[in-house]
């Protein structure tokens, strides 16, 4: 564009000069020259800004440090549920290397988070009245109350959905271990409509099967995966009926116990120690920020959560958004960006059971009249960037979207989802910040969220990075030209 119009000019130059040099004709020109070349400014800025969306992304892909810390994190202090060692281990992992990003400041901002314990725990099927109990991989769910370790042999029926379930008669309920068999639905090309549905059968079951006299329940894992990994995750009890224990199977396990149920009778022994200590653990949030040389007091937060379940490493999930948010810190100094307003990287602990970090984030701005232009967060895996999700006011929406050009390069392109994060979501609900949440490809995180299989192996040091790309390009653009 900017080009054609100078082509233009030049054509009416020559043509002037044919035409005698006359004032009138000297002023028609500058009118004309004036009037191509303003439209141009926007586009040379345009221009500049993509420069500088290539010198971030040069900067991350070739020296990014995040790759290197998610291996550290993963491999030093493995899983992290809130309230363990392990939660503790990475809190003094993430203080560290929050330093070594070179951030201006760094610490901790103190929160008291839920500790489940989940000890040991199995599971064992009879898939006929004579046949043996056969061991199974399964996984109790997060925050859920086990046998006691003792074992619960009961009898087990399935059903697909809660209508199914409120179908029974009484006495198919009464003393039994209820199967929900609801699988993840493969058909919403975006996974986690797929997880939003199905999650409900995690989080509910129990005390929905509870209140009708049944002992335990089994779920089908929020599971993608064609394999048998058992998903944890959180659930909840309502107060009003018994806490009876909750496992989650691996999809083909699952496969196995539904052909099982449909040609006769099924028992499950499960066995569990697991269950919710009562008093709260001190943890903390991990802060690092640059100080804004222009507008101190306005802040572009971003963040991903520090604890994890306690399975696997935590990877995805979010070890990789924790790097992320670091990365820019490291990267911003690298580069000698000196932002007008103040940035603030976030580990975020007990957003799996409880969001207690994101809850005291949020009080301590409210408290302290904090001014949040943005809070980003990276909490959907270390995935390629797909898009950027905006929880936000549509004005301030179309703000980014007209700069959604610049993104592609990048391989962004949805800016359509109502998306921000967990840990952020308190400082939507308390102050009103406008909210946005990098979207990863989605196709494979259900494969391994809240899984064995949430390793560093799983993490593409490509893809990592450049989701810290895109979050530290929406930062310094943010930072330009405001919200
Ligand atoms: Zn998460």
């Amino acid at each position: 564009m900017c080009n054609f119009r100078n082509r233009q000019s030049s054509q009416i130059l020559v043509f002037v000069q044919l035409k005698n040099d006359t004032y009138f004709y000297k002023m028609k020109l500058k009118l004309l020259v004036l009037f191509t070349a303003l439209p141009c400014v926007s586009l040379f800025a345009q221009k500049d800004d993509s420069a500088m969306f290539r010198k971030i992304s040069d900067e991350i892909m070739l020296h990014g440090q995040c790759y290197d810390n998610l291996r550290i994190l993963c491999k030093q202090v493995g899983n992290r549920l809130s309230g363990t060692a392990g939660a503790e281990k990475a809190v003094v992992w993430g203080e560290k290397a929050m330093k070594e990003t070179g951030a201006d400041l760094v610490r901790l901002q103190a929160c008291d988070v839920p500790y489940w314990y989940r000890g040991k725990e199995s599971l064992a099927l009879q898939y006929d009245k004579k046949g043996t109990f056969r061991k199974t991989t399964a996984l109790s769910l997060g925050n859920s109350h086990g046998t006691d370790g003792k074992v619960l042999d009961a009898e087990v029926v399935m059903v697909h959905n809660f209508d199914e379930f409120r179908a029974l008669p009484n006495d198919a309920v009464k003393g039994k271990i209820i199967f929900f068999n609801y699988r993840f639905r493969q058909d919403f090309t975006f996974t986690f409509n797929g997880y939003g549905d199905g999650v409900k059968y995690r989080w509910a079951s129990p005390s929905i099967a509870a209140s009708r006299g049944a002992v335990g329940v089994l779920i089908r894992s929020m599971s993608t995966g064609a394999d048998d990994f058992p998903h944890t995750g959180g659930m909840h009890y309502n107060d009003s009926f018994a806490m009876i224990p909750e496992m989650a199977l691996g999809n083909y396990t699952a496969d196995t116990l539904e052909r099982n149920c449909l040609k006769g009778i099924v028992r499950a022994r499960m066995q569990s120690e697991c269950y919710m200590k009562p008093s709260k653990v001190r943890s903390y949030n991990v802060i690092g920020e640059i100080k804004g040389s222009e507008t101190p007091e306005k802040i572009i937060t971003v963040g991903g959560h520090l604890d994890s379940w306690d399975v696997g490493e935590g990877a995805h999930d979010d070890g990789a958004g924790c790097v992320q948010s670091m990365e820019i810190i490291r990267a911003f100094k690298a580069l000698g960006i000196k932002p007008k307003c103040t940035i603030r990287a976030v580990l975020f602990m007990n957003e799996e059971n409880g969001d207690k970090g994101g809850e005291a984030y949020a009080d301590t701005a409210r408290v302290r009249h904090e001014n949040h232009v943005l809070a980003i967060e990276s909490d959907a895996g270390g995935f390629s960037p797909r898009g950027i999700g905006m929880e936000m006011s549509e004005d301030k929406k179309e703000k980014i979207i007209k700069y959604k050009d610049l993104f592609l390069p990048y391989g962004v392109y949805d800016f359509s989802r109502e998306e921000g994060g967990t840990d952020i979501s308190p400082l939507k609900k308390e102050l009103n910040v406008p909210l946005a949440g990098l979207l990863p490809d989605t196709q494979r995180y259900f494969d391994v969220h809240h899984t064995n299989n949430d390793v560093f192996e799983t993490v593409n040091h490509r893809e990592l990075k450049l989701g810290a790309v895109v979050m530290a390009q929406l930062i310094w653009l943010t930072d330009q030209y405001g919200l």
